[in-house]
């Protein structure tokens, strides 16, 4: 299909308003830093999600989904292909048989705080982190010693074959940032929690200190993708990197914050290669010091010269 042809057909699926050509991915990432979507769309409704991503699947076009971009680096090239954004169309909250029910774009934030109103605990730990509930699926977001597989029941997923069914938390294998949907090429839509009942003001109160804790000891003030390394079994990427020596280093405008060391930050004019090659060297220098792997944690979409792009 030609791409005026295709561009046509996209916005009758997505709806008009909902499709833009050649939209710079550092508008949607929290690193701020990534190149152009060919098309990026952020269809209103579940309808029209479904249509834009059945279309996608019967023309062979690429699809990618974002939730609040904040554990992506996306390329300078950018993405040839379809980006579907989850942010606008899958962001409702719902109760029903005695479940928390919501789509997939809800941030987690808003999640929490509509937790916090009903009296319900289990979400206090994610409040802070920048992502939609989507996103924490499928990265299996935690912190604080608490994972959303902790409160996970079943999610509603879209398969590649175009079917849209409801999976359990158990069958999506979730372990430490990870999950079956990337393999699987599922496209969630909806996540069921289940939250037990507790005190207003504890969940309160909790919420506020591990905010404090966020604050004090994150880099928030800069861009960045949050912990941009997994933590290896039996140590914490951020003390390994740190002694290495690599506090405050720099390639560019990328940089080893000097606050925590595992946060890789975007000093302001940062670009996707320069990020790369500071993961990359910081990767060998901790390697070389102390015979540890760090693995990222961030997902990198596009070229980045080896197989860390996809
Ligand atoms: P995105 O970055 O948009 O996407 C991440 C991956 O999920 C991509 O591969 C994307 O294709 C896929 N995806 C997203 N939605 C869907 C969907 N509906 N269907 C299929 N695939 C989908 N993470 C933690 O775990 N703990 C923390 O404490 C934490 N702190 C952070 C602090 C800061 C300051 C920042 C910037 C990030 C932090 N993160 C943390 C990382 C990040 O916020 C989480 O991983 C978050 O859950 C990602 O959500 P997102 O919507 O931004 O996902």
């Amino acid at each position: 299909m030609n791409k005026e042809l295709f561009l046509e057909q996209l916005c009758e699926a997505a709806g008009k308003e909902a499709v833009k050509r050649n939209e710079p991915m550092k508008k949607h990432t929290t690193f701020h830093v990534g190149g152009p979507a060919d098309y990026f769309v952020s269809p209103e409704d579940e309808q029209h999600f479904l249509a834009a991503a059945a279309l996608c699947r019967k023309e062979g076009m690429p699809c990618y989904i974002v939730g609040n971009g904040s554990n992506l680096l996306v390329s300078e090239e950018g993405f040839r292909g379809v980006m579907m954004e989850t942010g606008k169309g899958l962001c409702y909250i719902r109760e029903e048989e005695g479940l928390l029910k919501a789509g997939a774009g809800i941030f987690l934030s808003t999640l929490a705080k509509e937790a916090l109103r009903l009296s319900l605990t289990g979400l206090e730990w994610a409040s802070g982190i920048p992502g939609t509930l989507g996103g924490a699926v499928v990265m299996n977001a935690g912190a604080y010693g608490s994972e959303i597989r902790d409160v996970l029941v079943s999610v509603r997923v879209l398969d590649l074959d175009g079917t849209v069914k409801e999976i359990s938390a158990e069958e999506l294998q979730l372990g430490y940032r990870s999950s079956i949907i990337p393999s699987r090429e599922y496209i969630m839509l909806e996540a069921a929690l289940r939250l037990p009942s507790g005190n207003r003001d504890e969940i309160k109160a909790q919420m506020e200190e591990l905010a404090a804790k966020r604050k004090a000891r994150q880099p928030l003030e800069y861009p960045s993708a949050g912990s941009t390394f997994k933590r290896p079994a039996g140590y914490f990427a951020g003390k390994l990197i740190e002694d290495a020596g690599l506090r405050g280093f720099r390639v560019g405008d990328a940089q080893v914050s000097e606050k925590h060391c595992g946060f890789v930050i975007n000093r302001g004019q940062a670009r996707a290669d320069e990020v790369m090659d500071l993961c990359r060297q910081v990767r060998q220098r901790v390697y070389d010091a102390f015979g540890v792997e760090l693995e990222l944690e961030i997902k990198c979409l596009g070229d980045f010269g080896d197989r860390e792009g996809s």
